[in-house]
C-alpha cells in the first residue's frame, strides 16, 4: 500500500513525510482491515511531527479515519465487509484497570493513540481492533465525516464534561474547529452561547452558527455563564472565565497545553462559591457512540478542503499557517 511515513522528528517546512510502498496490514484476531478514503489533518499531527508530542517512530499518522471495511481478523464479528467505519483517536486501552472499567478508558495509562503509538490513516490500509471502530451514519460524505472523529468528539466530550443542561449559558473562550461544532451542539440543546474571541470573522460565524453575543475575552457578557470551555492555548483566559462564571459553575480546559502560565487567582473573587475547573485528556469510546449519530440528526456538515495523500506535507504547512477553509481532509484514490 502506499502511505506517508513519519522517519524522525522535524519542523515541517522539511517536508518530512515521505511517501513510501508498505506490505499492506494483516488483521489479527478481534481486528478489522478498513481501506481508507479520507484521513483528516489535525494540529496534533504538527506535534507529532514537531517533536511536541513524540510518537513512535516511524508511524504512519492520522487519526480521522474514514473507510469500508476490507478484510476480518478471526473471531471479528461486530462488521460485514463493506460496512463504512471510523476510527478515531483511541486506539486501544488495557480494558482491566479501574480506569478502563469505570468508563475513563481515556485515562488508562496503557492508553494507545491511533497515528501516533499505532499506524493511522495517512495510507491507503490500516488495521484495528473491531471494538475501536465506529458504524458512520450515511449523512455524512466521506470527508465530511472526518472531523467528527476528532475535533467532534473531543468537544462533546468538553461539553458533556461542563455539565450543561438544556436552556443554561454557555460561554465559548476561542473558535476554532471544536468550538464550531461544540455550538451546533449546544444550540440543539436549547442553550444560550456566548463566543470570547478577538477575530472579526470569527465573531460573524460564531453569530451565524447561533451565538447569542460575541466579543473579546476582558469582556462582560450579558448573563453569568453555568458553563464555560477555554479552547485557547493562553493562561490569561483562566481568570477571565472564571471572572464571569455563575457561583457553582464549571470551566473546562480543553487544551492539551497553554502556552504560557495561568496567572494566580485570587481565590474569594474568582473560585469562591463552588467555581470548579476542569482539565479534558483524549477521548473514550463512547464519546465517538455518542457524538456520531447526534451530528448526523442535528445534522451537522463540516466544512472541509480536500488534499491528495501525497499532498500531506503540503496541507500541512497550510494548516500551521491558519490557512486552510474548514477542516483539511486527505482523500485517498479508489
Ligand atoms: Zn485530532
Ligand atoms: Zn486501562
Amino acid at each position: 500500500m502506499k502511505a506517508m511515513v513519519l522517519k524522525e522528528i522535524s519542523p515541517i517546512e522539511n517536508e518530512p513525510l515521505k511517501m513510501e510502498a508498505l506490505p499492506d496490514p494483516v488483521p489479527g484476531p478481534g481486528q478489522i482491515l478498513v481501506k481508507i478514503s479520507a484521513c483528516g489533518i489535525c494540529h496534533t499531527e504538527l506535534d507529532e511531527i514537531e517533536g511536541r508530542l513524540p510518537p513512535r517512530l516511524p508511524i504512519v499518522l492520522g487519526h480521522q479515519i474514514v473507510g469500508r471495511v476490507e478484510r476480518l481478523g478471526s473471531g471479528a464479528a461486530k462488521f460485514i465487509l463493506g460496512d463504512r467505519v471510523g476510527i478515531a483517536w483511541i486506539n486501544s486501552a488495557c480494558g482491566k484497570c479501574p480506569f478502563c472499567k469505570g468508563g475513563r478508558e481515556n485515562l488508562c495509562s496503557a492508553f494507545r493513540g491511533t497515528g501516533c503509538h499505532a499506524n493511522g490513516g495517512y495510507a491507503q490500509y490500516t488495521v484495528v481492533s473491531e471494538d475501536f471502530a465506529y458504524f458512520m451514519p450515511e449523512r455524512f460524505s466521506d470527508a465530511e465525516a472526518t472531523p467528527l472523529l476528532c475535533a467532534g468528539a473531543i468537544g462533546y466530550r468538553d461539553l458533556t464534561l461542563s455539565g450543561i443542561m438544556k436552556g443554561q449559558t454557555l460561554g465559548l473562550f476561542g473558535f476554532g474547529a471544536s468550538a464550531h461544532i461544540v455550538i451546533q451542539t449546544a444550540r440543539y440543546w436549547g442553550c444560550e452561547v456566548f463566543v470570547f474571541t478577538r477575530g472579526e470573522e470569527h465573531r460573524n460565524l460564531a453569530k451565524k452558527l447561533g451565538a447569542l453575543w460575541t466579543g473579546s475575552p476582558e469582556d462582560e457578557p450579558p448573563k453569568k455563564l453555568h458553563c464555560a470551555i477555554d479552547f485557547t492555548p493562553v493562561g490569561e483566559t483562566v481568570p477571565q472565565a472564571l471572572r464571569v462564571l455563575e457561583k457553582g459553575g464549571r470551566l473546562v480546559l480543553a487544551v492539551i497545553r497553554k502556552r504560557n502560565p495561568i496567572p494566580p487567582l485570587d481565590y474569594s473573587q474568582l473560585l469562591w462559591d463552588e467555581k470548579e475547573i476542569k482539565s479534558v485528556a483524549n477521548i473514550t469510546r463512547k464519546d465517538a457512540q455518542e457524538f456520531l449519530p447526534l451530528a448526523a440528526e442535528i445534522p451537522i456538515i463540516p466544512e472541509v478542503q480536500e488534499f491528495k495523500l501525497e499532498e500531506a506535507n503540503r496541507a500541512l504547512i497550510l494548516l500551521k499557517q491558519g490557512k486552510i477553509q474548514g477542516a483539511g481532509v486527505l482523500k485517498m484514490d479508489d
